[in-house]
Formats: structure tokens, sequence, C-alpha cells
């Protein structure tokens, strides 16, 4: 017996149960204008302004299954993650439109190489949902289009002459807006590639149109294993049993699926809810994997938690919630400074070696005992004997990139 319950979305009468199913007729049927909205929602002022001013920031658009999950008051935290609000055109403390630097990084069109062993795959820049937080807003949705052939040859060739490359991370936009064909040809074509050892799926089609996690696109994935989903839940109220039951498929077809949320002001920001997203997360076997810190993009600043508030819930959640089901809580360095890790600081002190001992270094944890870990000292240190045996690949993967 399911230790949680995942509810149905709310199925809208004048909708066929087969359409509904369908996530094809989802993007057909996705709301895209002020007008499309008004038919679903009591708008207020805020939000219709934002049709105005966020639609210069950012698409928009919400998939009819999204918009049944949605509450009627407007800070429904489900609410401020695809609707536009006119705070998206106030200055912010940090407004930038391409926060992590991808397009310094870019070595081909639609091809970033940030990190040695990995690189981003842009293949399509359309989404169902445009999230309002979105960190790609110089990419995502800007041309709506497939990518063209002649980017794509570039970009296998620049991962076929790079041997250092282990990861391919297909994203966007949202990958899974592609059909079942087009993306088995980019895994084949992937597969192919010997050195390519694991491809990841960013995708929120789980969590905005689950309809898309098909038992043939399962199968698909399957086929081109190890392919990892990540997926991108913000709150527990996304876990329905719609989107539990595209996460299990995934899994029971030997999809490892990892999760990265990010922590939104009035939408997740609190332990409470980060810790029921986690558990149900795990209980369907996804792992909490990250816990973002929102990048400082164009118009998000009424969406940015401080660093304090999610260092906060982060050291809230630590003792209390297992290893496996605690995301790392990281920020990304603007500029492309790249992904760092923040754990709460357990240290006290740190006193010197003397002849017998090493450091002494002094911890208090989580609930507050306090003792003294002596650390062993450094001449003590020796090499693993066989070390050497994995040199040389280890100086192929940090010279890919160089
Ligand atoms: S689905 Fe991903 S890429 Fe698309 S708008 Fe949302 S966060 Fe951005």
């Amino acid at each position: 017996m399911a230790k949680f319950s995942f509810q149905k979305a709310p199925l809208p009468s004048e909708v066929r149960p087969s359409d509904w199913q369908d996530w094809t007729w989802q993007l057909r049927n996705s709301l895209k204008t002020l007008e499309d909205f008004q038919k679903k929602f009591v708008l207020s002022q805020a939000e219709r302004a934002g049709f105005s001013s966020g639609k210069e920031v950012f698409n928009i658009r919400t998939t009819p299954y999204c918009a049944s999950l949605v509450g009627s008051h407007e800070h429904d935290p489900l609410r401020r993650i695809f609707m536009p609000r006119e705070e998206e055109l106030s200055a912010g403390s940090q407004q930038m439109l391409d926060p992590l630097a991808e397009k310094k990084n870019q070595v081909r069109p639609r091809l970033i190489h940030r990190y040695s062993d990995r690189v981003l795959f842009l293949v399509t820049d359309i989404c169902s949902v445009y999230c309002r937080f979105c960190t790609r807003k110089h990419f995502t949705g800007a041309d709506q289009a497939l990518i063209k052939n002649s980017e794509y040859e570039q970009a296998l060739d620049y991962i076929r002459s790079h041997p250092g490359l282990r990861e391919v991370i297909l994203s966007g936009g949202d990958p899974l807006t592609l059909s079942d064909s087009h993306l088995d040809r980019i895994l084949f074509d992937l597969r192919k590639i010997d050195h390519v050892e694991i491809i990841r799926i960013g995708s929120r089609m789980p969590v905005v149109a689950p309809q898309r996690i098909t038992e043939d696109l399962s199968k698909i994935l399957r086929r081109h294993k190890p392919v990892f989903m990540m997926t991108h839940f913000n709150h527990p109220r996304e876990l329905t049993f719609e989107a539990a039951s595209a996460v299990e498929n995934l899994v029971d077809h030997g999809v490892p699926v990892m999760n990265q949320m990010v922590l939104l002001n009035g939408v997740n920001n609190h332990a409470a809810v980060v810790q029921a997203l986690s558990r149900r997360l795990l209980f369907l076997r996804a792992k909490p994997y990250y816990m973002f810190q929102c990048d400082p993009s164009l118009g998000t600043d009424h969406l940015r938690t401080s660093i304090a508030n999610s260092s906060s819930i982060q050291r809230e959640l630590w003792g209390h919630l297992s290893g496996l089901a605690m995301p790392n809580f990281a920020v990304d360095i603007p500029e492309g400074g790249g992904k760092t890790v923040l754990t709460p600081n357990f240290e006290i002190s740190i006193s010197g070696e003397n002849e017998i001992h090493g450091e002494r270094r002094s911890y208090r944890g989580w609930d507050g005992v306090e003792a003294e870990y002596i650390s062993p000292r450094e001449e003590k240190m020796i090499t693993p004997l066989d070390a050497e045996n994995y040199l040389a690949e280890w100086e192929e993967l940090k010279s890919a990139k160089f």
C-alpha cells in the first residue's frame, strides 16, 4: 500500500479523457495569450500587466494539465511558476540575460562546453511551459525552432573529436517536446560515439505534461542506456498521480531519475515543503539531486530567495532528512563560475599538529553535539599502489576541454 497518495489532476468537463492523456494535445492546446489565461483564471492587476511587460522578458505558455493544478490565489505557489507578473520588468538587485555565461562557453552552435568531461547540447529551444525563473532566457523560446541539420552535424563532430567527453546532457528548451523518432535518432547518433558513456536528458515534461512519458518513449530510453532523466519538480503538488506514474514508468524501464529543484520565493522556500517534495520523490525512486539557488536571470528578482533564507532551509533539513532524500544545495556562480555546493559549516576550530597527532578539528553537529576529530598526520599519507592504472584516463578527462 502506497504511503503517499498522489491525486489525479482534475479533468476539465469539456475535455475528452483521451485528449487529456495525449501529450501532443496538451501542447497543441497550451495557453499562450491573455485571452487563453482569462478563460481559466481571474487575473490580478499585476498578472494582467505581466502579459505585456512579462512577454517582453520571456515567452508565455503553459499546458492545460499544468493550469489545472493551480489555485485561485494569485500567489498560489504553482501559479507563480508560470504566470507572468509586472514585477518582471522592475529593476532587480541583479539582472542578467545569460547568468551562466553560456554564450562564452559555446563551442559550436547549441553546444556548450563548460566542464571538462561533459557538454550541454541544446537540441530545441521550445518548451511546453515557459517557467518565469528560467535561467536560459537568452535562448529558450527565442526562435521556436528545432536544431538545423548543419548545427546538428557540427555538434556531433565536436563531440566525436573530443575523446575526453564522457557525458552529453540534452537540454534546451525541452528535449521531450521532440517526437520519439527525433529523440531516437539523436540517442542513436550519440551512442555510436565510443567515448560517450552517459546521456542525460533535462526535462520539465514529466512535471508539466507527464502524458509524454509513454511506454514507447521509456523503451527508447532503455534501448540507449544508460540514459538519466533529470526532472525538475519544484513543489509536492506537482507530484500528481499522472506525474508519479511517469516517474515510475521511467524507473521501471531502468531509467534513473534525478530531480533538480530551484528554491523559489513564495513557492517552495520552506523546509516543510522541501522535505515533502524530497520524500515523495524518493518514495517513487527519484533521487532529490540538487536544490539550486535561483540564478539572477532577467525578471526573476521577485522569485529569488536570499542566500540566508536558502541556507537556513538546508540547515533545518540537515539531520532530519536522510542523505538519500537530501538534495545538494548549490549556487551557480554567475558569469560561468560553475556550480558550488554549499553545506552548513559545522567546524568550530582547528589547532595544529604535534609529534604524535595530526591537527585537532572541533565540530558541533546538527543537534548540538560537540566533539573533536583528530586528523592523521599528513606525513602518513600514502598513494594507493594501483592509482597509476587510472592516471591515463584521469589525464584524458581533465584535458578534454583544453
Ligand atoms: S522548461 Fe526548462 S528551459 Fe523551459 S522555460 Fe522551464 S526552466 Fe526554462
